[in-house]
């Protein structure tokens, strides 16, 4: 049968799948489906999350552009994400000693391991994980925690994921952060949400000293490049000379499809269109 995407208005993106789960949780409408190009597929309330053959693009570049470029990265708060693919991503680093998942609804944490185990990959049973089953908003106001990471993987500004794109949010997560700490978000595509990169852009320079957007291109997140927004108190992910950052890629020996210390300083240069978008 034919999927449709129902996040904008005017265009979709189609599968030919096959539902293999569905289900109201309290937060929202989840379907699984089996698809033939891109394996199994995550929607929430009409919208792709993630899928089994493109995940890799959109976790390595909410991640590894930060940690490789952080002093001493050895903590991170991750909200949203409860498909496991950030927390797979940033438990690749021996020097990781604590990584929290703040995720709203624990059934999409349960079905993602059960019906889409590569993305997690075995990262919910590390030991270094906690799971906080709870609005990642009312988390970065109680927590008196501090992170090196944030990493923000939130659906697109719709429901209970609305009050993650906000001013308090964001000064709410600057707080959590060490001096030299940092944190991304994806801010939707280029194209078909261009308003999403400035406005959020706007919000975050006003909040932390520097704000760095980035690209990633994702073929199940329809509409060019899509937008990820890095910002921080400390040094730039640009701030780190290549042959430090190669060094220390080799040494580690992280396993990445996508990111490569070339891409690392790549991701940043934006084409003139959406550079005039933060004008
Ligand atoms: N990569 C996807 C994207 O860019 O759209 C996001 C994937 S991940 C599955 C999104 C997760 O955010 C969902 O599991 C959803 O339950 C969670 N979420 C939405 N609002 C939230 C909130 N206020 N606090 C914590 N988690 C939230």
């Amino acid at each position: 049968m034919w999927v449709f995407e129902e996040l904008y208005g005017n265009i979709k993106i189609g599968f030919d799948a096959r539902q293999i789960y569905r289900k109201k949780t309290e937060f929202q409408d989840l379907r699984i489906y089996e698809t033939e190009r891109f394996g199994r597929l995550l929607m929430l309330d009409g919208v792709i999350q993630t899928t089994e053959k493109d995940e890799f693009i959109y976790h390595e570049m909410l991640t590894h552009p930060l940690v490789m470029a952080h002093p001493r990265p050895q903590s991170a708060l991750v909200i949203g994400a409860g498909d496991g693919g950030i927390v797979r991503e940033l438990l690749k680093y021996p020097g990781m000693k604590r990584v929290v998942l703040v995720e709203i609804d624990r059934q999409v944490i349960e079905l993602s391991e059960k019906y889409l185990p590569s993305i997690s990959a075995g990262a919910f049973s590390d030991k270094r994980l906690e799971i906080a089953v709870e609005d990642g908003a009312k988390y970065v106001a109680r927590t008196d925690e501090k992170f090196d990471i944030a990493v923000v993987d939130s659906p697109d500004p719709i429901g209970v994921a609305k009050v993650l794109f906000s001013k308090k949010f964001y000064s709410a997560i600057a707080d959590v952060l060490t001096d030299d700490g940092m944190m991304i978000r994806q801010t939707g595509s280029s194209v078909l949400q261009s308003e999403e990169m400035g406005d959020n852009f706007k919000i975050l320079e006003g909040i932390f000293p520097w704000v760095l957007p980035a690209v990633a291109s994702i073929p199940t997140y329809i509409g060019g490049f899509f937008s990820l927004l890095a910002a921080g108190k400390g040094k730039t992910p640009l701030d780190v000379p290549f042959k430090q950052l190669n060094q220390k890629y080799e040494k580690l020996r992280i396993k990445t499809r996508y990111y490569n210390p070339e891409i690392h300083y790549a991701a940043f240069a934006l084409p003139n269109y959406m550079r005039k978008g933060l004008k």
